[in-house]
């Protein structure tokens, strides 16, 4: 493999795991003589991690640093790591020691097939309350998405630049990239990996994730099937409370017109106003969907796999 490969690792409060991490990653990819870079982002610890990383950089100019001003958290500096990585194959792990450097062969030689490998953490070190929610997101994913991995928000990947580069993440969804790559055609795979316990310090997640989690995963389905018309989905909606609405408002008109009284049905009466109001609302909002999406030109409705 003659390709530049960047390791990117989003740190935060990690001073303890960086040297360990480093000596090993290094002897790896000394070992399998790769040209290579490792680009830290140090997501506005708090603790002696950015000294920790400078220290290794004086040493070896393979290893870069990017330094935010304060915590924005692990998908704005994934995002920061893909804008300035120079390789052509960009590996992602956590920086505390769970994902093992010595994988990353393994990994490289399936990034060949694909163009996103995901790792498989068969056996998990994680508490019980974590992976419980994990394997629920898991599960939802695979029926929204219809990504057939088991552990699409593993954080050991890699994959090819342009996957990366045509990914915009915000907000908690580098925990979808699998998903949000699939959903724009590319090729994802996955291995089994071994997973480690955590060495030094503690996990900066707990199981709030889940709600969260459970909004990212719905944003990426809405994104992919909606994003680019809205009012397909709301104007659907609206039309069907409009029509139910409807009917039930005809219904009720015959009745006054043929006995002068609606009789006992005023609940059915605020009932069909509601529908009616509810569709109007939900049409409308469909067609500002569609106006907003008309204005973000900012991203391509398609994706290409390859020019000649
Ligand atoms: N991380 C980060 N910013 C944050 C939280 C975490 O850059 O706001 C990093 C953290 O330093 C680690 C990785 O993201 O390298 C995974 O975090 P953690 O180990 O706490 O998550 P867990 O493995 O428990 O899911
Ligand atoms: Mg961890």
């Amino acid at each position: 493999m003659n390709k530049k490969i960047s390791i990117l690792i989003p740190v935060y409060n990690e001073e303890r795991n960086i040297k360990p991490l480093y000596d090993r990653l290094e002897k790896v990819m000394n070992k399998e003589k790769y040209d290579y870079e490792i680009l830290f982002v140090d997501d506005g610890s708090r603790d002696n991690t950015e000294k920790e990383i400078e220290k290794l950089h004086k040493k070896n100019r393979k290893v870069r640093l990017i330094v935010f001003s304060k915590n924005y958290g692990k998908a704005d500096a994934m995002q920061a790591g893909f804008d300035s990585s120079n390789g052509d194959v960009i590996i992602t792990m956590d920086g505390d020691l769970q994902d093992l450097p010595e994988e990353i062969p393994s990994f490289l030689k399936e990034i060949g097939k694909s163009d996103l490998v995901v790792g498989w953490r068969y056996k998990r070190h994680d508490k019980f309350l974590k992976k419980v929610p994990s394997l629920i997101f898991n599960n939802l994913a695979r029926f929204l998405i219809g990504l057939k991995i088991h552990d699409a928000n593993c954080g050991f990947k890699v994959m090819k630049k342009e996957v990366a580069r045509n990914i915009e993440m915000y907000g908690e969804l580098h925990r979808y990239l699998p998903a949000l790559a699939h959903v724009k055609g590319y090729k994802v795979s996955e291995i089994k990996i071994k997973h480690a316990e955590r060495l030094h310090g503690k996990t900066k997640y707990g199981a709030n994730r889940m709600v969260r989690g459970f909004f990212d995963l719905l944003t990426v389905k809405f994104l992919s099937s909606f994003a680019k018309r809205p009012f397909h989905f709301f104007g659907g909606l609206g039309l069907f409370s409009f029509l139910i609405g409807f009917v039930i408002g005809s219904w009720l008109f015959i009745l006054w017109l043929l006995t002068g009284t609606i009789g006992g049905h005023t609940p059915a009466a605020i009932f069909s106003m509601l529908l009616l109001i509810l569709g109007i609302q939900l049409i409308s909002l469909g067609l500002l969907g569609e106006m907003i999406a008309s204005i973000k030109s900012k991203e391509k409705p398609y994706n290409i796999k390859r020019k000649l």
